[in-house]
């Protein structure tokens, strides 16, 4: 820390620009110095102020950073989270396959990861919902159901958000921006006063935006659009398994110590498919493991 510098927090970010927040809760314009420098929401950093706006000279060191990908790149876009809230709903169908990157993106940072299935008020798709998330909680994954629209599940979810900063994603329509409005106070003020300062159009959630639902209790959540794909390509092929619960307990117990679980003889995972492990899964890994093993390490 140099003399004249000052702490922030950044809580929305629109290209380069960083909008960040002061201790006195005071809201900022700030612009990266440099053109290596990268911060991201939920990133602590020590900013000067220039006129008004501000340049961010330093970005703390992270406990942990998420990524994601589209065809072209993979960008960094939030840290030091305690927890990371997938929204699920009955309706619409969620795929299975996001479902797996984002608890794999969670594990990998070794983030705790809940999963709320909202919607529990239209009973049959939210059962068959519920059956399909049947794997995934025999693994030992919380879900916890929930209904926005008649308030049942938000007080334990609450409970379950208190004291820590979490990062909420799920597919649109699930209910996303109701469970916002309900946590946050005054969420819409914020999101506007975010957009206004960082002119990226009129109430709309473009990019990833700290909330506080509880500043006194350092109680937050990050809100990030969509449910992109997960940047996972920082995640060496081998260490997949270990990062999937169910099969990391079976593949200590392979013949080969550096077994794939693609081909090798006497694969316990592979001899667990159909019981223990559902085939469904079985594919998810195995799709996974070859777009891995293919991509560019950076
Ligand atoms: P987002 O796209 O994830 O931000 O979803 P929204 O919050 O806009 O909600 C999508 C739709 O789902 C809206 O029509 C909501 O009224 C509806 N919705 C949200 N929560 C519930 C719920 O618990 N039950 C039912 N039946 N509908 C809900
Ligand atoms: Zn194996």
């Amino acid at each position: 820390m140099k003399t004249g510098w000052l702490q922030g927090l950044v809580v929305a970010t629109h290209g380069r620009h960083c909008w960040i927040e002061t201790d006195s809760g005071e809201r900022r314009l700030c612009h990266p110095r440099g053109k290596r420098q990268t911060a991201v929401v939920g990133d602590r950093v020590w900013w000067q102020p220039s006129r008004d706006e501000g340049t961010i000279e330093q970005v703390e060191p992270r406990r942990n950073l998420l990524y994601r990908q589209d065809a072209v790149r993979t960008k960094s876009f939030a840290a030091n989270l305690d927890q990371v809230l997938v929204l699920l709903a009955a309706e619409p169908v969620f795929s299975e396959s996001q479902l797996n990157r984002a608890l794999i993106a969670a594990r990998a940072e070794g983030l705790p990861a809940i999963v709320a299935l909202n919607k529990s008020d239209l009973a049959e798709p939210f059962q068959q919902a519920w059956s399909r998330l049947q794997p995934y909680r025999a693994m030992g994954q919380r879900v916890w159901p929930l209904s926005l629209t008649r308030e049942a599940g938000l007080s334990d979810l609450r409970a379950e958000l208190e004291g820590k900063t979490t990062l909420v994603l799920g597919p649109s329509g699930v209910g996303k921006s109701t469970l916002v409005n309900r946590l946050v106070p005054d969420a819409a003020a914020a999101t506007s006063e975010i957009s206004r300062a960082l002119n990226t159009g009129r109430h709309t959630t473009t990019s990833t935006t700290w909330y506080w639902i509880d500043r006194s209790r350092h109680t937050a959540l990050i809100d990030s659009p969509g449910f992109q794909e997960f940047g996972l390509h920082h995640i060496p092929a081998p260490k997949l398994a270990l990062l999937m619960p169910d099969f990391e307990s079976l593949a200590g117990q392979c013949r080969f110590h550096n077994c794939s679980h693609l081909h090798e003889p006497d694969c316990a995972v592979r001899a667990a498919v159909g019981h223990g492990i559902t085939p469904q899964r079985y594919r998810l890994y195995a799709e996974l493991y070859e777009e891995l093993a293919a991509a560019p390490r950076y």
